[in-house]
């Protein structure tokens, strides 16, 4: 029977896009297309004439009788069928079979539809692989960080709980020796001299205890920072009143630069002034004898004015540019015996880092160092707003 008629129907199925096959009430094949051949592997193959159930063997009854079903005038159609293959693998397949009627309506065989949905069906296991897996190792992370978070909030609550058990006592030790230095008539130069000794210990274990705690805070996420415009003239200005006095007991020349128009900066005031105190007491400290110490500010930029700390001290070697950045690293020499505790520029990094400034150090040892920060500028938004 030639049921395809004319030669643009045949060209039609021959080349349709999708793996078809129409067969008689007696399952022998009428037409195929081009992908039935190819999806079944049945190039050379005759099929024209034959009976499907010759041309694949196999069959597995639960097919037959989705066949028979379909010869009595019923649709069928599956999203997702699993094929054993012969070398032991699974073909996935959707299909979808209509009964076909002649031109004068009798019941006349059924039309296959195929499509091999393999590689997709692949796809979406592998998809459903990583979901899972990518779900186990979120809550492993989730459950790492939970951990971490809790450690890190023991860490904070000891620290806090230690520097208030050790700081009440320790004040007490300093308040005692400071009336004692007052008072001194009644002891002798050995004893004065012990009690200078404790008050300078109580005072440098104090700092410690105090930068150990803000750093901790810091790393805990506990420092509030409150960003505000603040005028950077007034602000230097108040600063170096009192550093000159300090470089000036040190012998130190204190050059404080041109303030003229500087713009308002957007920090917060009291950190911010830790951040500037801290880096000049350096140039103080880290200075030579007679030497000078600088503060220079620049703003050639719309964004952010410069700050530059300069001094002509013994200046930092390359290999330790980094590692000053890190708590609890001094890197002068022990016998220079320059006190210190070496958190401060640990402290000044983080709270550059909480109010988005940049710092940074240029350094000849045996000349000097050059500390620089860049400090956002207040921007006009944000003052209108
Ligand atoms: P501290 O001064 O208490 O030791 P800091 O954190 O402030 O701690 O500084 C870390 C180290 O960086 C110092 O021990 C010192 O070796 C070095 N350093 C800091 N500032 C200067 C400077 N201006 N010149 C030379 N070295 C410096």
């Amino acid at each position: 029977m030639d049921i395809m008629g004319n030669s643009i129907s045949k060209l039609c199925l021959q080349y349709a896009p999708a793996a078809i096959a129409i067969v008689d009430m007696d399952m022998c094949y009428l037409a195929v297309s081009d992908r039935w051949i190819n999806d079944f592997n049945l190039n050379g193959v005759e099929v024209i004439g034959r009976c499907h159930y010759e041309v694949f063997p196999d069959i597995p009854e639960r097919w037959k009788k989705i066949h028979q079903r379909c010869l009595t005038g019923e649709i069928m159609s599956c999203e997702a069928d699993p094929f054993p293959r012969e070398d032991g693998g699974i073909e996935w397949v959707r299909w979808e079979i209509r009964p076909w009627h002649n031109e004068r309506g009798e019941m006349s065989g059924i039309v296959m539809f195929t499509e091999v949905i393999t590689a997709q069906k692949n796809l979406e296991f592998l998809n459903k692989d990583l979901e899972s897996r990518v779900s186990i190792r979120t809550t492993e992370i989730e459950k790492i960080k939970n951990q971490a978070e809790q450690a890190c909030r023991a860490k904070s609550e000891f620290l806090t709980r230690m520097s208030h058990e050790l700081r009440t006592p320790l004040n007490a030790v300093l308040g005692f020796s400071q009336l004692l230095q007052m008072d001194n008539s009644s002891l002798n130069s050995d004893q004065n001299e012990a009690v200078d000794q404790i008050v300078k210990g109580g005072k440098h274990l104090l700092q410690l205890i105090n930068e150990v705690l803000d750093l901790s805070r810091i790393e805990s996420g506990n420092m509030d920072i409150y960003l505000r415009p603040v005028a950077l003239d007034v602000m230097l200005r108040d600063i170096s009143s009192m550093v000159s006095k300090l470089a000036k007991d040190a012998g130190i020349n204190y050059v404080l630069g041109a303030l003229d128009n500087l713009p308002d900066v957007m920090v917060d005031e009291l950190r911010f002034k830790e951040i500037l105190i801290n880096l000049l007491s350096n140039g103080i400290k880290y200075n030579k004898e007679n030497g000078s110490l600088t503060l220079q500010v620049r703003c050639d930029s719309e964004d952010y004015v410069r700050i530059d700390v300069i001094d002509t001290g013994v200046g930092i070697e390359k290999k330790n540019m980094h590692a000053i950045f890190e708590p609890f690293n001094r890197v002068v020499s022990p016998h220079d015996e320059i006190e210190g505790t070496g958190v401060g520029l640990a402290l000044v990094k983080k709270y550059a880092e909480l109010m988005n400034c940049h710092i940074g150090v240029d350094s000849q040892p045996g000349s000097g160092s050059r500390f620089w920060l860049t400090v956002p500028i207040v921007s006009r938004v944000s003052v209108t707003n």
